[in-house]
């Protein structure tokens, strides 16, 4: 099967048009990156040969599910080797924020993470990384969010997979949404579980761009439970590493906590984050854990929440809760993997 045309570089988009002359490579990297639509046969200036050979995604969309009143959308999105990729749309009154996924699977195997539960697949190419932001982009040009901007707005990488285990595709996607898509590069957002070399280079890279670290555990003790990569890269050196960041970016880092009823939400680790949070100077996001089928962790109770906030702020910690979105659409990364297995009787 030929190439979709995302997974072409906006350099070499003239490889696919050997014949036409340089303003149709111009014209179809517009419609690729500027204004994206859903079908070829829309990209109404270009000649009806182009529009009927050309592939466009390189993926197909075999689920979309809504929540939230429509501010809520959710794609699991098949590749033709059978690799699944999941993108969750939000509208918020001034931005619309895109999660987005760099790998089919994860190697990282968190224990509280229905995707870490399936083991890697394999990482997706930067075409595939930046076609779930153009899809989106497409989705909405001809289905806007009623109340939200109709273009994605802010980008974070907290899907499925860890995108500083996939560098290189990671790095060229940074680069097609910031300087094609013209995506500000302070509302891209890059999620990690710590791989340190991964949160240094990044620090070492032109761009402005968020950096979220998804600690959930402020000692090494519970870390290594929850965290396998906690064991190589510990709590000390993962600190260490998101100061490195914040002094080359000036960009604070932002700590996110997945509170899990009985395992993170004591007193104990609110005091040991909001020390953290402070050598950082971190915000800290909290949220309750979205159990799944394969997952042993549950969400704390409503009082149980309220005192671990309450913990976080008496030790001087800047955090907030934030209330998950979609839950009847199975938001949490992975989820609409697992009932597609399920389904399917794989599980
Ligand atoms: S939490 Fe993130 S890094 Fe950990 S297994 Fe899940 S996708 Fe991978």
């Amino acid at each position: 099967m030929s190439q979709s045309a995302y997974q072409v570089s906006p350099r070499e988009l003239g490889t696919l048009l050997p014949d036409q002359p340089s303003y149709r490579v111009d014209q179809l990297r517009e419609w690729l990156y500027e204004h994206p639509v859903l079908d070829p046969a829309d990209m109404t200036n270009l000649p009806g040969d182009v529009r009927n050979t050309l592939r466009l995604w390189p993926f197909a969309a075999e689920i979309e599910q809504s929540a939230d009143g429509g501010r809520t959308r959710k794609w699991l999105f098949r590749a033709p080797d059978g690799a699944s990729i999941e993108s969750v749309l939000m509208g918020y009154e001034r931005r619309t924020t895109l999660c987005i996924s760099s790998q089919a699977g994860c190697a990282m195997a968190c224990t509280f993470c229905a995707t870490g539960q399936f083991g890697f697949e394999r990482h997706l190419d930067a075409g595939e990384i930046v076609a779930q932001v153009a899809y989106a982009n497409a989705a909405l040009r001809s289905r806007p969010i009623a109340g939200s901007p109709a273009r994605v707005t802010n980008v974070v990488f907290m899907g499925m997979g860890e995108p500083l285990a996939n560098y290189t595709n990671l790095r060229e996607s940074l680069h097609r949404m910031i300087e094609v898509i013209d995506l500000a590069a302070r509302s891209v957002t890059v999620s990690t579980v710590g791989v340190i070399p991964g949160i240094r280079r990044l620090a070492d890279e032109p761009w402005q761009i968020g950096l979220a670290i998804s600690l959930h555990a402020a000692d090494d003790e519970l870390r290594n439970t929850l965290i396998p990569l906690n064991t190589r890269y510990p709590l000390a050196e993962l600190v260490e590493a998101a100061r490195y960041f914040f002094n080359r970016t000036g960009r604070r880092v932002s700590i996110e906590w997945t509170l899990m009823d009985g395992v993170n939400d004591t007193a104990d680790q609110a005091e040991k984050l909001a020390s953290i949070a402070q050598q950082l100077r971190a915000h800290v996001n909290v949220i309750a854990m979205n159990p799944t089928p394969l997952t042993a962790q549950q969400a704390p109770g409503r009082l149980a929440i309220d005192d671990f906030m309450k913990e976080l702020s008496r030790h001087g910690a800047n955090a907030t809760y934030r209330e998950t979105r979609g839950q009847e659409i199975d938001a949490a990364c992975g989820q609409l993997r697992i009932r597609g297995l399920t389904e399917e009787g794989e599980t």
